[in-house]
């Protein structure tokens, strides 16, 4: 096996992150091809940890252990298997996340659950060039039948890997990829070939239901609404008028299906369109709501991109706070990990001294824990929901 030296000095590897850049490595030592798995030590030859390396990506190595022990076949089977039991332990529904990559001690590896399909990411070369053995072990585990591979996610060019979907070979030809799912007393369609990212945004779950908390009698907005996922929990709640803006004309599309399936179309409104454009319009139109909800993409997909992506969320939730009644709910979110929750919490108060509102927040609340946050690896602390009164 390879040995990875590190340059001296003090290195987050070494604190238990999982992650050692190229810049961080003063020599290699060994033969190894892309994938393999490789020791890594300091300057002074001490063992740091185990993982493996991708000379295509900055992320030279992702580290799968800080103890000198065996990464063999045992090692892979007892990740997956402690990753299922920790979800099983807590989760009863359809649907949920089974691999949380670093966090779950397996980097670079996304799974979802849904229904009798496996969602799976491959994000890094040590687990792309292990797919196979992964579908197989993730099979039998769960006992679901179709594995659908998305891993047509862009962060797979930094590793040098192709855009590819598909399901993966074993999987059985007739199995639909249009499934039901069940949150709480919501039912949603989800589609595991078509849909944005893996299908569907668990992360946001239990925070649609704290918003769906604050819906009955009021008029909802939900802005970034991708399949109706927060309007239709708030529509079941009892939301007396629910207005739903979207990008994607497919989301709008299964999203107007999702209410019919729960009973709520009569409620619901789905508008196609720019979000930033249409909370304008609203406004302009003297439009007013009681609860406003705002999960738009990540803006910041990198560090560089974060001054532009601050100016995006405190837009919107400007434009959000001027819809709203007195006395009115904003729930306000942001799934970039490059802005932490202080960081978003000035931008929301930013806006709201712009507005000239007085705001509370009643909950900070965060990602749910099949998306579990792993302490010394603050990329795995992203999501950031914000529940306010004004
Ligand atoms: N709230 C959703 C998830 C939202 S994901 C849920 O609970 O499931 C973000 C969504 O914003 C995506 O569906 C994307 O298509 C949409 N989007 C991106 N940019 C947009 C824009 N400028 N205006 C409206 N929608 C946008």
């Amino acid at each position: 096996m390879a040995i990875v030296h590190l340059t001296r000095g003090w290195h987050r590897a070494q604190d238990g992150h999982p992650w050692v850049f190229a810049g961080e490595i003063e020599t290699i030592g060994g033969d190894f091809a892309p994938g393999d798995l490789v020791t890594v030590v300091d300057h002074r030859g001490r063992f740091v940890g185990r993982g493996f390396i991708n000379p295509a990506s900055l992320i030279r190595v992702r580290l799968l252990t800080h103890r000198d022990e065996q990464v063999d076949d045992d090692f892979w089977l007892a990740r997956l298997r402690a990753a299922w039991e920790l979800r099983r332990s807590f989760w009863v529904e359809s649907a949920f996340r089974v691999v949380f990559a670093e966090s779950d001690g397996l980097p670079g590896l996304v799974v979802d659950r849904f229904g009798p399909w496996l969602v799976m990411q491959t994000l890094a070369l040590g687990v792309e060039v292990r797919r196979d053995f992964l579908v197989e072990a993730l099979r039998s585990l769960t006992g679901c039948t179709g594995v659908f591979l998305r891993n047509d996610a862009p962060v797979r060019e930094l590793e040098g890997l192709p855009q590819e979907r598909g399901p993966a070979p074993g999987t059985p030809p007739d199995l639909p990829t249009r499934v039901e799912v069940t949150e709480g007393d919501v039912r949603l369609w989800v589609d595991v070939a078509e849909g944005q990212k893996t299908g569907h945004f668990l992360d946001q779950r239990l925070n649609r239901a704290a918003a769906a908390r604050l819906a009955p009698g009021a008029r909802v907005l939900d802005a970034f609404s991708y399949t109706g996922g927060f309007a239709i929990h708030a529509a079941r709640a009892g939301a007396r008028e629910v207005l739903a803006i979207e990008a994607s004309a497919w989301a709008v599309g299964l999203a107007r299906e999702n209410a019919e399936l729960n009973g709520v179309a009569d409620r619901c409104r789905f508008q196609e369109g720019n979000a930033f454009d249409l909370l304008r319009t609203l406004d302009q139109e003297r439009e007013r709501f009681d609860l406003a909800i705002l999960d738009p993409p990540a803006f910041a997909r990198s560090r560089e991109a974060l001054e532009g992506a601050l100016r995006g969320y405190k837009e919107i939730n400007l434009r959000a706070l001027h819809l709203l009644n007195p006395g009115g709910y904003l729930v306000t979110s942001s799934c970039s990990s490059h802005l932490d929750p202080d960081t978003f919490l000035g931008v929301v108060a930013g806006a709201a001294r712009d507005a000239g509102r007085r705001v509370l927040v009643l909950e900070a609340r965060g990602q749910p824990p099949d998306h579990p946050i792993l302490l010394g690896y603050p990329e795995s602390r992203y999501l950031k929901c914000l529940i306010c009164r004004t």
